[in-house]
């Protein structure tokens, strides 16, 4: 797997052997189906061996048998919960599972369904385990002597791979604001179709233009779109407005892909930064209520506890939106990660 790029060198190996809906790659481990047949074989002989002499002798004797069986002890197999702890306990590799913990179960969605490259795969781990070879990894985990561990974009702080994926103000106007425009992409378009604004069909996210506004009888859809008040507000311009005229209901919709550790921050930053803006709409437009959506997914495919639920006020209730988001975010951080570090394509 090494060889093929699919698992990363430095990457974690027990996360391989884990179900992939806990984060692991849910790979079968040999040497524990091994030991599990093993001990089943001498289980069997050894229960038979009062009852039955070919077993008995079977028992004494490992001439024949690739199992020895003259001795009854039992292989020791780490169960899941083992595992998983000792991937928590690491420090690098352990960042991620520990957020994984506090995550929405949705965050693993993307790995459950599997779809993407296998080297892709291998190297979004590699990044959620933190074993790719920034400046600062190379200077503190790997002991090669570097002057300067600064980030080569920004120059700023410590390159470390959490600021390369979610914190780097250099590759924020360009890098970090494509990834962020196609997952708005995809909420767009899918709120058009279950508000029957668009053209009836998908369009592949990436080429997808969204309109300023769109608008039918019912609901009317801003894309990035300043609401004018009479009282100047500050944070004025949500990315997706989505009106629901019959319901009388406004729904801001703001998008972010922070780093791991600073998902539900951001989540609940997004609400406060559109509190004032709600109030003024609601009074100028007569409506009932101004929900904030926050779309929060890490840069490498966290979400809320709270995530669905938010999708769910807007009726996307359609799973397979999660795991297109999802797999965008990780393909633009690949992308970037590789394009900043100069890391070659497979
Ligand atoms: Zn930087």
């Amino acid at each position: 797997m090494t060889e093929h790029r699919i698992h990363h060198p430095k990457a974690c190996t027990e996360r391989l052997y884990l179900p992939r809906s806990t984060g692991g790659r849910g790979l079968a481990d040999l040497n524990i189906l091994h030991r599990r047949q093993v001990n089943q074989l001498k289980k069997f002989f050894h229960r038979k061996k009062d009852t039955s002499t070919l077993h008995k002798l079977a028992c004494q004797s490992d001439r024949y048998l690739a199992v020895d069986l003259r001795k009854n002890e039992i292989k020791e197999i780490p169960t899941l919960d083992e595992v998983k702890e000792k991937w928590l306990s690491k420090r690098l590799h352990g960042k991620y599972p520990s957020s994984l913990k506090t995550a929405g179960s949705e965050s693993t969605n993307w790995l459950v369904k599997g779809q993407l490259f296998a080297e892709t795969e291998g190297f979004i781990t590699a990044i959620q385990d933190e074993s790719i070879a920034t400046r600062n990894y190379k200077k503190y985990v790997q002991k090669i002597r570097i002057d300067d561990d600064k980030c080569r974009m920004c120059g700023r702080v410590p390159e470390t791979i959490e600021h390369v994926t979610a914190g780097c103000q250099t590759l924020a106007p360009s890098e970090y604001t494509k990834r962020h425009n196609l997952t708005a992409n995809i909420v767009h378009q899918e709120l058009a179709m279950l508000c029957n604004l668009g053209e009836g069909k998908y369009s592949p996210y990436f080429k997808y233009i969204p309109a300023p506004v769109l608008e039918n009888e019912n609901y009317r859809l801003y894309w990035d779109t300043p609401i004018v008040t009479d009282k100047p507000i500050a944070s004025n311009r949500p990315e997706i407005i989505l009106l629901d005229k019959a319901n009388k209901k406004a729904y801001f919709i703001d998008i972010s892909h922070p780093s791991d550790h600073n998902l539900e921050q951001k989540e609940r930053e997004k609400i406060n930064k559109y509190y004032d803006l709600a109030e003024e709409y609601k009074k100028i437009l007569t409506l009932k209520a101004v929900h904030v959506i926050p779309v929060i997914i890490s840069a490498t495919g966290l979400v809320t506890k709270k995530f669905a639920g938010y999708l769910e006020r807007l009726n996307i209730t359609n799973k397979t939106i999660v795991t297109k988001m999802q797999k965008s975010v990780i393909l633009e951080t690949c992308k970037m990660v590789r394009k900043t570090l100069n890391i070659p394509e497979t």
